[in-house]
Formats: C-alpha cells, sequence, structure tokens
C-alpha cells in the first residue's frame, strides 16, 4: 500500500472533492473533506455542528482553533496510519502552521500539495450548476472571494517547499485523475 500524505488545493468548484475520493481509491488511502465531516456535524446536530452551521451557511471559514480540533482528531484515527488526503483542509496560513505541528507529533510529513487549477469563468459556472440547497450567488461569490483572500497565498507556500504539483482542472473528471496520478510522487 502506498505511505502517502497528500493535501488537495483549488477553489471552490474546483473539482477537488470529486478528484480526492479518486484518487483515494486509487491509492488506498482515505480522503479526508472536513467540509464533509463539518456537514455531518450539522446533520448531527452536535455541538460542533451547531458552533459552524451559520457560519458555513455564510460562505465564510470556520476558526483556525475549531478546525485544529476536527483535524486533530482525524488524524489520530487508525486508517490514516499508511497515509492520508486532505481535501479542504489546510485553508489558511494559520492552519499550514497547526498542520505541521501535528504532523511533527506524528513523525510523519507531507508527499505532495497538489492544485487543481480551473478558470475563474469555469468556476462559477460550474458553483451555480451543482449549487447546493442554500447556495445562493452571493454565498457562492464570497467562498471564491474567501479562498482568493485566505487560501490561495498557500500555494506559494507550498510551491517554496518545493511540494507543490500543479494539474490543468478544466478538462474532463477522467482526464484530470490521469494528470494527477501522473504528477505525483507515488505510484498505485
Ligand atoms: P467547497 O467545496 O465549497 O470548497 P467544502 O465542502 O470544502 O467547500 O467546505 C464547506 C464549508 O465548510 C466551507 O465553506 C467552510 O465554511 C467550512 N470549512 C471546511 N473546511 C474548512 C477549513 N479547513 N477551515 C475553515 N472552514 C472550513
Amino acid at each position: 500500500m502506498a505511505d502517502v500524505r497528500l493535501v488537495f488545493l483549488g477553489a471552490p468548484g474546483s473539482g477537488k472533492g470529486t478528484q480526492a475520493a479518486r484518487v483515494s481509491e486509487g491509492l488506498g488511502v482515505p480522503a479526508i473533506s472536513t467540509g464533509e465531516m463539518l456537514r455531518d456535524a450539522v446533520a448531527a446536530g452536535s455541538e460542533l455542528g451547531e458552533r459552524v452551521e451559520q457560519i458555513m451557511a455564510a460562505g465564510a471559514l470556520v476558526d483556525d482553533a475549531t478546525m485544529a480540533e476536527v483535524i486533530r482528531g482525524r488524524l489520530a484515527q487508525d486508517d490514516t496510519k499508511n497515509g492520508f488526503l486532505l481535501d479542504g483542509y489546510p485553508r489558511t496560513i494559520g492552519q499550514v502552521a497547526i498542520l505541521e505541528q501535528i504532523l511533527g507529533e506524528l513523525g510523519a510529513t507531507l508527499t505532495a500539495v497538489v492544485l487543481i487549477d480551473v478558470r475563474e469563468e469555469e468556476l462559477v459556472r460550474r458553483a451555480l450548476e451543482r449549487r447546493r440547497d442554500d447556495d445562493t450567488e452571493e454565498v457562492i461569490r464570497t467562498r471564491l472571494d474567501v479562498y482568493r483572500e485566505k487560501t490561495e497565498p498557500l500555494v506559494e507556500y507550498y510551491r517554496t517547499k518545493g511540494l507543490l504539483r500543479e494539474v490543468d482542472g478544466n478538462e474532463s473528471i477522467e482526464e484530470v485523475t490521469a494528470a494527477l496520478m501522473g504528477v505525483l510522487p507515488v505510484s498505485a
């Protein structure tokens, strides 16, 4: 089994979640989607869910301390021992530092960070096409703005570290998966 720890970066609508699930299957390591974990918490009506529901509905980011608890708990689970794919974490420079600390404690390092690059007009088109129940165009715009402001700086950070791998996300799902498998420094 591949021993691989990946971060997937990409704007909302980049297909990051879809690709993380496909690559996860190919490599045999779990895909961890913090967005999905938070949506599950909201659906379950847990204390965490109540805390994050309004923030998510507005398209804003949940605070770094709350997300640290979420990701720390998830990475402590046994199924991540041989690796994992992170979809939606880290999303801020603060979260980058927290992730490095957690990985340090686990004696692990990131294998690579993958950026799925998609043109702005394609992102908006896709977002409007598959919008979730309560997504208004304004919330979709907010998510994109938050991505540009808070998350995009991570691209340069990881590039400087020599970890970044980029793929063109404007192609079909199958083509993007193939491109991803091609740039990863691991084999299935
Ligand atoms: P998208 O596919 O639109 O990027 P996700 O499913 O990854 O959305 O996440 C949905 C929402 O969950 C985000 O808009 C944000 O409110 C919250 N969220 C998920 N991951 C994080 C994170 N790492 N930090 C802060 N908020 C997060």
